[in-house]
């Protein structure tokens, strides 16, 4: 069996979803990874949203993006995920081609900065209203780390309860067979939903 890793999954997903050109979200911009990978998707015509609440991971990934001459297409907020809608463009509401999530610390930063259970569940279901029909929103949760089980249980629970006539909602485990390996859940907005 090939070994792939949930990132890389992550990944592959979205490109299927996300054109040169479209409208991402990088709700836990962190150490700037995804925010490259998802300019380099939507190319100089498309914008993506990042959010996070560290200035220093901003900075850093502003200067990622400088180095790889992918800036222009990024609109990076020091603002808290849950409050995304009020800085996604009136226009591209309910456009959104992808949305990532990434729980969890900084890795390399303050272990204690976590994302918390309240705010992302708030900040899954803005997301889930700003996607575009057949958009995508991908979350690694991390069972392993403090707070971070409760804040991956949450995370079933919501979607346990989503309206599978609008929704469908897939759960990709890590090939390490461990109760704290992490989770991918990868959520698809149906063409017909609202
Ligand atoms: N654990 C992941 C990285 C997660 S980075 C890994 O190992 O790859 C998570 C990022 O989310 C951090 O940079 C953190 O500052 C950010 N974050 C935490 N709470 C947030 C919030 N409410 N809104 C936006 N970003 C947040």
């Amino acid at each position: 069996m090939q070994r792939i890793s949930l990132l890389k999954t992550t990944h592959n997903k979205i490109k299927e979803k996300l054109p040169q050109g479209g409208l991402a979200i990088d709700a836990t911009v962190g150490n700037g990874h995804d925010t490259v990978f998802l300019a380099e998707q939507v190319g100089k015509d498309g914008v993506v949203y990042g959010f996070d609440i560290q200035q220093a991971a901003l900075d850093k990934t502003r200067m990622k993006l400088e180095q790889a001459q992918l800036a222009d297409s990024v609109r990076l907020f020091l603002a808290s995920h849950e409050n995304m809608a009020d800085y996604v463009a009136q226009e591209h509401k309910g456009c959104i081609h992808a949305a990532m999530f990434n729980l969890g610390y900084l890795p390399g930063a303050d272990k204690s900065i976590i994302t918390q259970v309240s705010t992302t569940l708030k900040a899954v279901q803005s997301s889930l209203t700003l996607l575009a029909p057949d958009g995508i929103l991908t979350i690694v949760a991390y069972p392993g780390h403090h707070g971070g089980l409760k804040e991956t249980e949450a995370m079933a629970v919501l979607f346990d309860d989503l309206d599978l006539d609008c929704f469908t909602v897939k759960v990709v485990k890590s090939s390490v067979p461990k109760a704290t390996a992490p989770l991918l859940y990868i959520i698809t907005k149906q063409v017909f939903a609202g």
